[in-house]
């Protein structure tokens, strides 16, 4: 089934100069790109798109690093690509996120170490966690005009 699931590349991910090479993981496997924004995020914004999180003791440690810097706010689409994404993101703890995921291969810091700190576990990125929160993402971030429906050589080599 074709999705669409909302990534975020975090400010971490953004400072450290990572999005073309997260980029190009997502294009090699033939995820399509089809919204894209660079978004500095305030406190309020924040608190909407982690609605389920505001109450958690780790809140705060979040919301400061989501709001430190520019975030690269995209939409992929791809067969089942909510799942598919998921898994190439790897785990939230980038300590156990295996080598060939994203946070595994950029990251490596534990939960203890961010929590030592009070500060969030920066883990470069943000991808939905199901076909709901997918739905509610994409419309958070983006207007219906802001979402493209074109070809790429995938349709032809990868999906069909
Ligand atoms: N987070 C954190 N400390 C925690 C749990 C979560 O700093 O103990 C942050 C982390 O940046 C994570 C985000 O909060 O990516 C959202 O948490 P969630 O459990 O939804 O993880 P995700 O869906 O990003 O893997
Ligand atoms: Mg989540």
């Amino acid at each position: 089934m074709i999705e669409r699931t909302l990534v975020l590349l975090k400010p971490d991910a953004v400072q450290r100069s990572l999005m073309g090479e997260v980029l190009t993981r997502f294009e090699r496997v033939g995820l399509k790109m089809v919204a894209c924004r660079m978004v500095w995020v305030d406190k309020a914004f924040s608190k909407q798109h982690y609605a389920e999180h505001v109450s958690k003791p780790f809140y705060p440690g979040l919301e400061s690093l989501i709001t430190q810097g520019p975030v690269l706010a995209f939409v992929l689409e791809g067969v089942d690509a909510i799942e598919v994404v998921r898994k190439m993101v790897g785990p939230t703890e980038p300590k156990g996120a295996a080598p060939g995921t994203i946070r595994g291969d950029f990251a490596h810091v534990s939960y203890a170490h961010a929590d030592e700190r009070k500060i969030g576990i920066k883990n470069l990125i943000h991808a939905s966690a199901n076909k709901d929160d997918a739905k509610k993402e994409i419309a958070l971030w983006f207007k219906a005009d802001e979402l493209h429906s074109y070809k790429t050589v995938h349709d032809m080599h990868v999906l069909e």
